[in-house]
C-alpha cells in the first residue's frame, strides 16, 4: 500500500500521542517542527533524494541548528504501524526521545519518570547494557548503543508489544508503566476482551544501518 497524505498525517499524529496518553498535561514545548522526507535521510537533516542515506528519524540536539526539530521518513514512519507487535516503530521512537527530552537533555532518562523510579531505573538500564551479548536479547540491537537509545528502542517494544516485553522483561515493562504512566499490557488486554484482534507476529527485519541519532 502506498501510504497518503492522510495516512501521513494519522501517522504522525499518532506518534505524537502514543506516548503521552498516560500524562494528564503534557505539551512538546520541545518541538517546533515536524519534518517528513520523502525518504530516509542523512545525520545531518541533509536530504538528496537518493535513498542513499539511512536516517528514518532524528531528534535536532540541544543547542544545534535543528534543536526543536524533529524529522522521519515517509515510508518508514508508515511502515512503523503496519507492522504490530514487531517491536519496531519511527514515529514512536523519535517523539520518545522527545519524552526523554522534557526535562531539557536527552539521556535515558524520561522527564516524567518519578524521583523515586531513577536510580532502580538507571541500574536496571546499566546492567541490561553491560551484559548485553550481540544477538542474544530479543530487544533490537540498537538499543544497546546508549542509554538514549536504550529509553528509546524500549518504548517501540513497549507500544508495540507489551505482552511480549512483560514476559520476557517484566522488570523493564513495569519501568516504562512507571516512565509512560500508562500499562500497555493492560490496555492490550482490554482490547482483546473488546474483541479486537491480537497482534500478528510478524517479522519484518529492520533495515540494516536504521539510524536515530541524536546530534551532539
Ligand atoms: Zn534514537
Amino acid at each position: 500500500m502506498v501510504p497518503t497524505p492522510t495516512h501521513i498525517r494519522r501517522n504522525r499524529i499518532a506518534s505524537a500521542a502514543i506516548p503521552v496518553l498516560g500524562f494528564s498535561d503534557w505539551e512538546y514545548d520541545m518541538l517546533d517542527e515536524v519534518l517528513v522526507y520523502p525518504r530516509t535521510f542523512d545525520g545531518s537533516f541533509g536530504y538528496d533524494g537518493t535513498g542513499r542515506a539511512e536516517t528514518e528519524g532524528l531528534v535536532g540536539g540541544t543547542g544545534g541548528a535543528f534543536n526543536r526539530v524533529l524529522a522521519l521518513s515517509r515510508g518508514d514512519l508508515f511502515r512503523g504501524f503496519r507492522g504490530p507487535g514487531d517491536k519496531a516503530n519511527v514515529g514512536i521512537h523519535e517523539f520518545a526521545h522527545l519524552v526523554d527530552k522534557g526535562d531539557g537533555a536527552v539521556d535515558g532518562i524520561p522527564a516524567a519518570m518519578p524521583r523515586e523510579a531513577i536510580r532502580p531505573w538507571l541500574e536496571l538500564m546499566h546492567r541490561e547494557l553491560r551484559r548485553h551479548v550481540r544477538g542474544r536479547s530479543d530487544i533490537p540491537e540498537y538499543a544497546f548503543t546508549n542509554e538514549q537509545e536504550f529509553f528509546a528502542v524500549l518504548s517501540e517494544y513497549f507500544f508495540e508489544s507489551p505482552d511480549g516485553l512483560a514476559e520476557n522483561h517484566p522488570a523493564l515493562h513495569e519501568m516504562l508503566c512507571k516512565a509512560f504512566r500508562q500499562d500497555t499490557l493492560r490496555r492490550l488486554r482490554a482490547a482483546h476482551r473488546a474483541g479486537a484482534a491480537p497482534p500478528r507476529r510478524r517479522q519484518i527485519r529492520r533495515r540494516a544501518g536504521r539510524a536515530h541519532r541524536i546530534p551532539t
